[in-house]
């Protein structure tokens, strides 16, 4: 394999139906998965994924689902705790300003942050309009990636100055603002996602991991005076081993 999805959600209901072809379409074009639970729903499924295809997996807790019981939150601590072991990371969990509650989804944050210190995993962020509040809040306690990375380019340097991870999603095939932070980036602690079955980079479709190769293909058409594509992707796949420990 060559490639990983650092971040996507194979075990989304929008996969149901098709599940089966789109890993058959990532393993085929050599791209390696990382699905991440993001309900209590979510990590039961992503870890029956697990199972099933041989994919990696990360549990967590997003912060858009804040609503949902403490009992649900509660649970969800429970099942990545029993699944220590299957897991790479805690996540995705963070802080997103369009959604409400920013005391409740600080404190659960907090929360998920102390647990992935007690197991010794870094945590995959979903940080949406909150980036600086999300590093302030991590305080370098444990190793983040941010998913989807959509800050500025000054924390986004800091972040990876402090040993964290950047990821890159499907975005930056149509987005001025993402293609200006990897020029202005280089490729240490860069990593790249779709976020399946979001972000998509193809209008009406839904996104699939094996489009992670048009986000290395366009960091590639950004960067060709400083590295060869062969760099890029190996390069990019070895910061993703390092981020996870695999
Ligand atoms: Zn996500």
């Amino acid at each position: 394999m060559r490639y990983i999805d650092a971040h996507c959600h194979i075990e989304d209901k929008a996969f149901n139906k098709n599940r089966d072809e789109i890993v058959k379409n990532a393993k085929e074009n050599g791209v390696e998965i990382v699905t991440s639970g993001a309900s209590l729903g979510g990590c039961r499924r992503a870890l029956e994924c697990k199972k099933k295809y041989n994919i990696y997996i990360t549990l967590g807790f997003h912060p858009s689902n804040v609503r949902s019981d403490d009992k649900v939150v509660d649970e969800a601590y429970k099942l990545i705790e029993e699944n220590e072991k299957e897991i790479l990371a805690v996540g995705e969990i963070g802080l997103d300003i369009r959604v409400e509650n920013k005391e409740k989804q600080e404190e659960r944050f907090r929360r998920f942050i102390n647990l992935a210190e007690e197991l010794n995993k870094p945590i995959v962020i979903h940080a949406k309009g909150m980036e600086r509040e999300c590093f302030d809040i991590v305080n370098n306690k444990v190793i983040s990636m941010y998913h989807c990375y959509s800050g500025d380019l000054d924390l986004a340097k800091e972040i990876i100055n402090n040993g964290h991870y950047i990821s890159i999603s499907t975005l930056i095939c149509f987005s001025e603002h993402h293609q200006n932070l990897v020029k202005n980036l280089n490729l240490e602690n860069i990593v790249v996602e779709t976020d399946s079955p979001y972000l998509s980079p193809i209008k009406g479709e839904k996104n699939e991991p094996k489009n992670v190769i048009k986000v290395i293909d366009k960091i590639w058409e950004l960067k060709k005076d400083e590295y060869s594509k062969e760099e890029i992707i190996k390069i990019i796949y070895e910061n993703t081993k390092r981020l996870y420990g695999i």
